[in-house]
């Protein structure tokens, strides 16, 4: 709480000072609670599979080394655990380099099916190794995007793989792209678990999962939907959720088309 006294001799002018300045004070603060909530965030999820090689190490040199089977379980999870953190680290670095506003984008004309068939192309092993049908649905004549490929790649790969994480096998996943509006809106399907309308206003935060415990076993850092909104802020578009539980969600972005000004 600020306490703020001011006399009768003040003039408006120095009113609006008081005001301009509380407000300065209440930004640089909220700033700082942001910085240190981040700060706690991040050593709490580089803490959590730090503490897990830890333990499955000193175990390991207790002796379970002597028994194989045992050994190649815990060094599995050690290999999981590992990867997850090289995972987080890279995730954390992308994100700060799109929050810099300052960095330029690399915009080009890009062909928005071609990199959606390509993407899926890329991806679509890990969904048909978990029994999932994913397909594409795209008009013949998309007109071209002003973006930066790999971006807008980026944002494909966490959209789909979001989508295999959380749908169960026999499930189908569909990237769907077309006008509406003057806009270019590109929707990634899935028939999965779904997400309950009161998470749905947080999942673009960074580190907020629905299930901490789902995302983890899954190797998720709770960084990806943050980076997708990132990028497409970034292009001038925006992100929209759709979903139901039990039935699946469809995550979309929006760009405008090359030429249109926003
Ligand atoms: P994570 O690494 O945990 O997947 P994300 O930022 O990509 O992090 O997603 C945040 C959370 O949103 C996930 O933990 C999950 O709870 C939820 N989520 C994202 N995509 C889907 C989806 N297609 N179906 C159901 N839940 C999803």
């Amino acid at each position: 709480v600020f306490r703020v006294y001011v006399t009768p001799t003040n003039t408006g002018e120095d009113r609006g000072e008081v005001v301009a300045l509380l407000r300065n004070i209440t930004d640089r603060k909220m700033l700082e609670e942001m910085r240190s909530e981040f700060v706690a965030n991040v050593s709490h999820e580089l803490r959590t599979p730090l503490t897990s090689v830890r333990g499955f190490v000193e175990t390991l040199l207790d002796g379970a080394l002597e028994e194989p089977e045992t050994a190649r379980k815990f060094l599995e999870i050690i290999n999981k655990e590992t990867e997850r953190l090289t995972k987080l680290l890279d995730e954390l670095l992308s994100l700060s380099r799109y929050e810099d506003k300052s960095n330029v984008i690399n915009m080009e004309s890009i062909d928005i099916s071609d990199l959606i068939k390509r993407t899926v192309a890329i991806i679509s092993p890990r969904a048909l190794e978990k029994n999932l049908a994913i397909t594409t649905d795209l008009p013949a004549d998309l007109p071209a995007v002003q973006g930066d490929p790999d971006m807008l790649r980026q944002v494909l790969i966490n959209l789909i793989d979001n989508a295999i994480n959380y749908t169960m096998p026999g499930g189908a996943i569909c990237v769907a792209a077309g006008i509406e509006q003057g806009e270019l809106k590109v929707d990634v399907k899935d028939t999965g678990v779904g997400i309950s309308p009161e998470h749905i206003s947080r999942l673009f935060v960074r580190f907020y999962r629905v299930d901490k415990a789902r995302s983890r076993e899954l190797g998720g850092t709770g960084l990806g939907l943050s980076i997708v909104k990132h990028i497409v802020e970034a292009h001038n578009g925006r992100v929209q959720v759709e979903s139901k539980v039990g039935k699946g969600s469809t995550f979309s972005f929006i760009l405008p088309l090359a030429g249109q000004k926003r």
